[in-house]
Formats: structure tokens, sequence, C-alpha cells
């Protein structure tokens, strides 16, 4: 394993975890201080259950958005290296193959 997919990998990995870790803890944040004791106007739990939620929308959206984009390009990839494999086929016949049919 070379010394840049080693770290490409562990980039991956924290990457990963990150997200996870945000969208975790945000959603535990709102679920257990959804019934506080609001004070109305600037209320600090409700500014950071906002923000808990606006996170969570924006991460789910651009995760949304890298899976659609990663899923084309595998299909990309695969009908791209189809079509130029069957470009490269000759074509094959019985006298191309100089097969004899004597019976
Ligand atoms: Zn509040």
């Amino acid at each position: 394993m070379s010394y840049f997919t080693k770290y490409k990998r562990i980039h991956a990995f924290l990457a990963a975890f990150l997200v996870a870790a945000i969208l975790l803890l945000s959603g535990l944040f709102i679920v257990t201080h959804a019934e506080h004791e609001c004070i109305g106007e600037h209320c600090s739990v409700c500014a950071e259950i906002e923000a808990c939620v606006f996170t969570i929308c924006l991460l789910t959206e651009a995760v949304g958005a890298g899976a659609v984009v990663i899923f084309a390009y595998i299909v990309v990839l695969k009908l791209l290296s189809s079509y130029l494999a069957g470009l490269y086929l000759c074509p094959v016949s019985l006298v191309s193959l100089k097969i004899r049919l004597d019976d």
C-alpha cells in the first residue's frame, strides 16, 4: 500500500466519522432539548436547536448530492467501458475462423 493511499483512506474514514458524529449529536441535542423551558425571544436553546436543524439539513443534502454524483460517475464509467470494449471486438464468422462444414 502506497503512502498516499494509506493517508487517503485515513482522511476518508475521518470525514465519514465526523459527518456521522455531527448528524448523531445534532439529532441527540434536538431530542433531549425539545421540551425546554423556553424564555421566548432570544432563547439560546432555541437558537442552538435551529442551528442543529440547519446543520442536519445541510449535511443530508451534501451527502445525498455526493451519493448521486458518485452513482452517476460509476454508471457512466461502466457504460463507457462496455462501449469501448465493443469497439475493439472483431466480428467473428466461420469463414474468418477458417472452419469447414463438411458434413
Ligand atoms: Zn427556547
